[in-house]
């Protein structure tokens, strides 16, 4: 068994932050390593947010040249707004995600944050920028306060603590034998699934980035949990960009803007009222959730 707290204690703090959100972007988006070609442009410089302004601008992609993924895709998501990607599987969703967080270069087009190319600034600070939640998140084999306080190692106490309560688990970290020093992960107190992912809430609530990457996979737990968890993931999306991988329709619906995707292609996008009204593929996606619903409830 690996120890791996050990060796990044000995890191940065810059280092640490980037390691933890390619390890939440490798569990979200099931890359098992980070590709490891992209390096920083010799004038790159770090990103300027001014509120995270997202650019897709006629982006392609094929992971390989003979198979094109992304086939000419714009989505344009202003500071502040959230919108949700959905389609079938292999649709390109997880890809666009990778895209944003430069695990891949494009092969045609651009991404930008407000305004710069992300093949124009430093990984470091774009991976700064970006918080990531993922349906997994991993626990490191330490206290229950050292794996929130990865999001950002230098908080405060009181920083640490804030955060745990806005994500709905100081006091679930209070009634814990030794509270925060609690030690947690595969040789600690492991946690369920709904207590982790509210651990990488408070983590990313401390890292306080300006936009957020979420995974709405949140089907293991169950439906008070769930929900319960949906509404910390809302707070947490105010005031922030916020760019949902959405599984289930009805937690997206009130998104500002539903993108809807198809083999690499956006081939609807709207509110969820104008597309329910369009009766497209979005519509039709909706209808066949309700009843599979309905199905499960009977
Ligand atoms: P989604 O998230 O919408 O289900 P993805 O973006 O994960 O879809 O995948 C889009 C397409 O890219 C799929 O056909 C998938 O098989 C392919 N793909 C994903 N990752 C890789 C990879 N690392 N190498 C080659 N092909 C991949
Ligand atoms: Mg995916």
């Amino acid at each position: 068994m690996i120890q791996i707290t050990m060796p990044l204690n000995f890191l940065g703090t810059v280092y640490r932050e980037i390691r933890q959100a390619l390890v939440d972007m490798g569990q979200m988006f099931g890359l098992l390593s980070q590709p490891a070609e992209i390096v920083d442009a010799p004038q790159a410089t770090p990103l300027a947010v001014a509120g995270g302004h997202v650019r897709l601008e006629g982006v392609h992609f094929a992971y390989d040249s003979e198979r094109p993924i992304l086939k000419g895709v714009d989505i344009d998501i202003p500071a502040g707004q959230t919108i949700a990607l959905v389609g079938p599987s292999g649709s390109g969703k997880s890809t666009i995600g990778r895209l944003l967080f430069r695990f891949y270069d494009v092969t045609g087009g651009r991404v930008t944050i407000d305004g710069q190319d992300l093949r124009d600034i430093t990984q470091d600070s774009l991976h700064a920028a970006i918080g990531v939640v993922p349906q997994d998140t991993v626990l490191f084999n330490d206290t229950i306060y050292y794996n929130i306080a990865y999001g950002r190692p230098e908080a405060s106490r009181a920083e640490v603590e804030a955060a745990a309560k806005a994500a709905k688990i100081h006091d679930f970290i209070l009634s814990l034998p030794d509270g925060y020093d609690t030690t947690v992960g595969e040789r600690g107190l492991k946690l369920s699934g709904g207590e982790k992912q509210r651990v990488g809430i408070a983590r990313t609530l401390l890292k306080n980035p300006p936009i957020l990457l979420l995974d709405e996979a949140t089907s293991a737990l169950d439906t008070q949990t769930e929900s319960d968890i949906q509404q910390s993931l809302h707070e947490m999306g105010q005031g922030r960009t916020v760019i949902t991988i959405a599984h289930r329709l009805s937690t997206i619906a009130d998104s500002d803007r539903i993108v809807v995707l198809e083999a690499g292609r956006v081939i609807e996008e709207g509110t969820h009222e104008t597309l329910l009204a369009r009766g497209g593929r979005y519509a039709a996606m909706w209808a066949r959730q309700a009843a599979e619903d309905e199905a499960e409830a009977a």
